[in-house]
């Protein structure tokens, strides 16, 4: 039998970390599924001046966060969350060919606040995708592009890589390093993904590039992407005041729900959701 958890916060960041805290405090059987550091934003904050009762740039902030999960024993299980599926009174939450399994789900994925690329929505599943492990096998043999936005998803390339033909990557950051041949690195970043049923080129400002699919391996895909059938308005979750959305049992909280993108807007929010998150368990099993 598969272990069901009481509730399981997807994502890294201050708002994670605090559901992760909160639901600890309350004696919750949690899952935590993370990468560690508390995510890229922290530690990019030069100074950190608005959240009350700290001074200090992101490396201390990091730091202080760390300190405390240590102290009270707040586990993190690493991962990133590839699909969240609601299958009835439960959720199915699988993670590079992990399956985990919860009652309740808090989603504190960030948002990506680099823009998107024209057409990036559009072929959303018809060549668009965010993940390398899930859908690279889709493209054995063929020409596909990357764009990644990070030095932590160079493995992921180097995955892909091994299915395609050829790998163009287009890098938001400078000097990244690949050892496949077949991997193409490309200046800019592309103008626009067209195509008619699927993806079919790249507008780029040279001209253009044939290819069958693309990959943003990104920190933050669309919720949408991660969770089928959630009711999202742009690149943020819909959410009512206790922070639960239009799927039962499935509650969001930080920049992933709408602005201000403060770090204590997602810390407060993570503590409401996973406050909400565990009265939702309570009716669940009167009812049940
Ligand atoms: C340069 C910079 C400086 C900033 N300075 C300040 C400041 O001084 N004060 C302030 O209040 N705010 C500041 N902010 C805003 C602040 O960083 C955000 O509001 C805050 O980090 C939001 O926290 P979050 O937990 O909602 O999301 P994030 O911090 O974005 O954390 C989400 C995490 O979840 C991870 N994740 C995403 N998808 C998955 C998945 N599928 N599975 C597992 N994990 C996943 C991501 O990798 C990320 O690490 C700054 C932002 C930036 C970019």
């Amino acid at each position: 039998m598969e272990k069901i958890y009481d509730v399981a916060v997807v994502g890294s960041g201050v708002a994670a970390y605090s559901a992760a805290l909160s639901l600890k405090s309350r004696k919750a059987d949690y899952l935590w599924l993370g990468t560690k550091g508390f995510g890229e934003k922290v530690r990019l904050s030069e100074y950190v001046r608005n959240y009350p009762a700290f001074t200090g740039d992101g490396k201390a902030f990091s730091a202080a966060l760390a300190r405390q999960a240590e102290e009270e024993g707040v586990v993190l299980t690493e991962g990133r969350a590839d699909g969240v599926y609601a299958m009835g009174e439960q959720f199915l939450i699988t993670s590079n060919g992990k399956e985990y399994y919860a009652r309740a789900v808090i989603l504190a994925t960030g948002v990506e606040t680099a823009g998107n690329l024209k057409g990036e929505r559009e072929f959303l599943g018809r060549g668009v995708s965010y993940c390398a492990v899930c859908d690279g096998a889709l493209y054995r043999g063929k020409e596909i592009a990357v764009v990644i936005s990070s030095r932590d998803y160079e493995e992921e390339v180097e995955y892909l890589a091994g299915f395609a033909s050829a790998v163009h990557v287009f890098s938001v950051y400078k000097d990244p390093l690949f050892h496949a041949k077949n991997i193409v690195l490309h200046k800019g970043l592309p103008l626009a993904i067209e195509g008619n049923l699927r993806v079919e080129k790249l507008i780029l400002r040279e001209g253009e590039l044939p290819v069958s699919g693309i990959f943003f391996l990104k920190n933050a895909a669309p919720p949408s992407a991660l969770v089928g059938g959630l009711e999202t308005e742009g690149a943020h979750v819909v959410v009512r005041r206790d922070l639960s959305t239009n799927l039962e049992g499935l509650f969001a909280a930080g920049d992933v729900t709408g602005r201000p993108y403060q770090f204590v807007k997602a810390a407060g929010e993570g503590c409401v959701a996973a406050d909400s998150a565990i009265a939702y368990l309570r009716t669940a099993k009167k009812e049940g």
